[in-house]
């Protein structure tokens, strides 16, 4: 019942894999392992009640489309992911987009909006302004989070539960 379903999805390399990794096993690689699919749980508690997470590792091109869809028909949120550092991410991230309310055929779902690697601050392609714009398009909430130091990590995991639960009642 107090069970959240919650895709991760964007292109290779943004840290999908990190992000579920560290949220759910407290671990960080910075070597780079190509993801088949994987899923991950993780039990919380909120408010002296159990809270689950059922994650879904996603492969963006690694692996083929008609798996991806599969995953996203598991999944009832989402948490959209591109790499500040690589300008090619945040234009797929949109094309992404479009794949999940396609293959869940609604116009809105619970989604929230993530800019992974916030800690690479050298090598910035992406501004916060752009990821802001790209939220209010969608209509979504926005974070940069780094899986590697944890800025934000809890939060949108937590936030993405969060609206699901609100899409529930609606
Ligand atoms: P995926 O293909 O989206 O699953 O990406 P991975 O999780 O495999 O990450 C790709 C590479 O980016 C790996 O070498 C990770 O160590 C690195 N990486 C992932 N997240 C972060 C982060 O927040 N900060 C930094 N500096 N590197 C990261
Ligand atoms: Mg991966």
């Amino acid at each position: 019942e107090n069970e959240y379903k919650i895709a991760l999805i964007g292109s290779t390399g943004v840290g999908k894999s990190s992000l579920c990794l560290q949220f759910a096993r407290n671990r960080f690689s910075e070597r780079y392992e190509p993801t088949i699919e994987d899923y991950y749980r993780k039990v919380a508690m909120q408010d002296g009640k159990p809270l689950v997470f059922d994650i879904i590792d996603t492969a963006g091109q690694e692996g083929n489309l008609t798996n991806l869809d599969q995953l996203i028909r598991q999944a009832s949120g989402f948490i959209m992911v591109y790499d500040i550092t690589q300008l090619q991410s945040y234009k797929e991230v949109q094309h992404f987009y479009d794949r999940v309310l396609h293959v869940k055929n609604k116009s809105h779902l619970p989604i929230v909006l993530v800019a992974n690697k916030c800690d690479m601050t050298g090598q910035r392609k992406i501004s916060y302004d752009q990821g802001i714009a790209l939220g209010q398009k969608w209509d979504c909430k926005f974070w940069e989070v780094s899986a590697k130091n944890k800025t934000n990590l809890e939060t949108v995991f937590y936030e993405c539960a969060k609206i699901i639960r609100q899409s529930e009642v609606d």
